[in-house]
């Protein structure tokens, strides 16, 4: 279909693990519990370098790394973590902007569909306890039905059995996918394709790419007018708020970061521990985001808390390896503060824009956070983000 007409969408087919769900911080968490039982800890290392590996792939650099070889074999952690998983999956949270998408998707009597990889018996725990995703969908195909022939995506069988049972002709269902796999799949059923990769530690422009497929960095981005759907309108002051997938409760120490802040853009961040950043949000967001941060360097015992805004990725322009949490405080605290070694916490309730390098300078850069500090201040001010500001986050210790 490339280049030609695209059907009219009637019908939105999700994956689950990826696009609607987050299952790695609870894997992570997960993992924490099972070492501890050997006296060891999931340090941030020995976390990147199990990303995109099979869990039991994971498990063998986990045990490699940690010295763990003589005391437990890979196999036996990957055992002991899935069935501590079994009573966990409930756990796992939105990913940005799924709640949202499909509650909007609902509301306006677009038909929905789930079609999974995942087992019928893991995807009800995995829903238990979000009643959303409990109604929503019209059709529901697993990885485990009797009835599909090929199992597993890239084979189509999932995707058609959906368009199937609902009656619509493939042409004119919209898959949303994060796999390349998934996306092989959806194409060939001959199914329009959203691609919105969640490949952790990976920056965008260093995936495969495909043709006659849109690529999003998050669903947050996504307009379901170009796709004959209702367009959102839940925008405040430029920002799309995060109220109904779950704001993120960042709570880390300030380090050290590329020091170009305060002296190439006269902006300082206060970068977060990547530590603490992998635990509160998914590995594969990235993007402009606003919210609320207090940073116990003030002299009073009463916590300040601050309008914020902060940039979650690779900073493009500066081309990053490593991801990284910068929060810009919209505050002055006066010349030569630094917090670095201080306790911080970030309240993310919102996403401004994505990440780009498409800037024709630095000083086009600037201007462009300073339009994202001006969204922050004027967004926090409404009723449903302030709210946040007086989170009891923000006045428990730890
Ligand atoms: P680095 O690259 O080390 O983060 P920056 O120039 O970005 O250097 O900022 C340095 C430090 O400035 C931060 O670590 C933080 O301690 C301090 N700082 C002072 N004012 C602010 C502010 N309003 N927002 C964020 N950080 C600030
Ligand atoms: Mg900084």
């Amino acid at each position: 279909m490339a280049g030609g007409e695209r059907d009219a969408v009637d019908c939105v087919i999700f994956d689950l693990d990826g696009t609607i769900l987050s299952t790695e911080q609870l894997v992570i968490s997960v993992a924490s519990t099972v070492l501890e039982k050997y006296d060891k800890e999931l340090t941030d290392d020995v976390i990147a370098s199990s990303m995109g590996k099979t869990p039991l792939d994971a498990w063998k650099s986990v045990t490699d790394m940690l010295d763990l070889s003589s005391r437990v074999t890979p196999q036996q952690l990957f055992d002991q973590s899935e069935a501590e998983l079994t009573g966990r999956w409930h756990e796992a949270r939105y990913l940005p902007g799924a709640c949202r998408a499909i509650t909007h998707l609902q509301k306006h009597g677009h038909r929905l569909a789930l079609a999974t990889s995942t087992s019928r018996d893991v995807l009800r725990r995995k829903i238990q306890n979000k009643s959303l995703l409990q109604t929503c969908f019209e059709v529901v195909v697993c990885g485990d039905d009797p009835d599909l022939e090929n199992k597993g995506k890239p084979a189509p069988d999932c995707f058609l059995k959906a368009a199937k049972l609902l009656g619509i002709p493939p042409s004119r269902c919209l898959v949303v996918e994060d796999s390349p796999s998934g996306v092989q799949a959806a194409q060939a059923a001959g199914m329009q394709v959203v691609y919105i990769p969640s490949l952790p530690g990976t920056p965008i422009d260093s995936l495969p790419a495909f043709s006659d497929c849109r690529t999003l960095t998050t669903l947050l981005e996504w307009l379901p007018e170009s796709y004959g759907l209702t367009p959102f309108a839940d925008t405040i002051s430029k920002c799309i708020p995060l109220s109904l997938d779950g704001v993120w409760k960042i709570s880390g120490h300030v380090v050290k970061g590329f020091g170009r802040g305060s002296k190439q853009l006269g902006i300082p961040t206060a970068n977060i521990d990547a530590l603490s950043v992998s635990k509160a949000i998914p590995a594969s967001v990235t993007g402009i985001y606003l919210g609320w941060a207090s940073v116990s360097h003030a002299p009073t015992t009463s916590t300040t808390v601050y309008k914020m805004c902060c940039s979650i990725g690779y900073n493009p322009v500066f081309q990053n390896k490593e991801k990284s949490c910068e929060p810009w405080i919209l505050h002055d605290f006066g010349p030569g503060t630094t917090f670095v070694g201080e306790p911080i916490k970030l309240l993310i309730c919102g996403f401004i824009r994505p990440e780009s390098s498409d800037f024709d300078s630095l000083d086009a850069l600037i201007q462009r956070i300073h339009c994202d500090a001006a969204i922050a201040r004027d967004a926090l001010d409404h009723a449903s983000l302030l709210q946040y500001k007086t989170d009891a986050f923000f006045q428990c210790q730890d």
